[in-house]
């Protein structure tokens, strides 16, 4: 988590963009072995890795996604290419492999991606709370004003092929707007999507200007209504942080210029 938000905050601090910071905090992410996104990603039910990312920024909001894509290390960079590309907002399964290729992004090896962790995972029966976790996200504000958030998964375990998340998904797992903050979520996708997770923690936090507060409602929402479980990250347009989860577990870490160091709060 530390390296992490050192490297968004290596961008930011030097006056770049945010959102190549959440992208290079999501990279990291993406090839650490423990976290369920890129390499360390949960197994489909066919034992295949397909990953979902999507990146946002709240200024025009121009966003980028991909679903469904297997053989790709690094998927928000994909995401980011779509983004940049700017004609569709979200390219799923071999579609997105060919664009991949269009804008030089090479395929990975498939068992590059599959870690021992998750292998033996798949062959033990999975209880339903443990299929959800490990899926990653960043929220930066630039000196420009600018939010931007990024958000990438390998799905939940044992998930059907061609299941589709929230994290693919802009307004639920990934939202922004410069002009009020943004958000990253992580849980039970198909509880988030049900209620627009993403979408509704930003007016929760237009409503009552207070991050921790908004962030707290908005996972409230996501169990009585959405009736499922996750949690979210969310920035504000002055750089407050908020955060709050329902699940056990919900690793965070945060960087500001008030800070020397990442603040890892768990
Ligand atoms: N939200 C992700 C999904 O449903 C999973 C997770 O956050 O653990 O694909």
């Amino acid at each position: 988590m530390r390296a992490a938000a050192l490297a968004g905050w290596r961008v930011l601090s030097t006056g770049g963009a945010a959102l190549d910071a959440v992208e290079s905090a999501v990279s990291v992410l993406e090839d650490h072995p423990r976290f369920n996104a890129g390499h360390g990603s949960v197994l489909t039910s066919d034992g295949t890795v397909e990953m979902d990312a999507s990146i946002m920024e709240g200024d025009r909001l121009q966003c980028g996604a991909v679903a469904a894509v297997p053989r790709i290390a690094h998927p928000i960079t994909l995401a980011r290419r779509v983004l940049e590309a700017g004609r569709h907002v979200m390219l799923v399964g071999d579609g997105a492999l060919a664009f991949a290729r269009s804008v030089g992004i090479p395929e990975c090896d498939a068992a590059s991606l599959v870690t021992d962790r998750q292998r033996r995972r798949h062959a033990e029966p999975v209880p339903p709370r443990a299929m959800l976790g490990g899926t990653v996200g960043a929220v930066a504000l630039d000196r420009s004003g600018t939010i931007a958030v990024a958000t990438s998964t390998g799905g939940t375990a044992g998930k059907l092929p061609g299941r589709v998340g929230d994290s693919a998904l802009i307004g639920c797992g990934t939202y922004a707007e410069s002009s009020i903050g943004g958000v990253s979520c992580t849980g039970d996708g198909e509880a988030i999507i049900r209620v627009v997770l993403g979408h509704r923690a930003l007016c929760y936090l237009k409503d009552a200007d207070d991050p921790e507060y908004a962030a707290k409602v908005a996972v409230d929402l996501l169990v009585e209504e959405g009736r499922g479980h996750g949690g979210l990250i969310l920035l504000d347009w002055r750089g407050r942080a908020g955060y709050a989860c329902s699940t056990p577990l919900m690793p965070i870490a945060v960087m500001s210029p008030a800070l020397r160091e990442p603040r890892t709060p768990f």
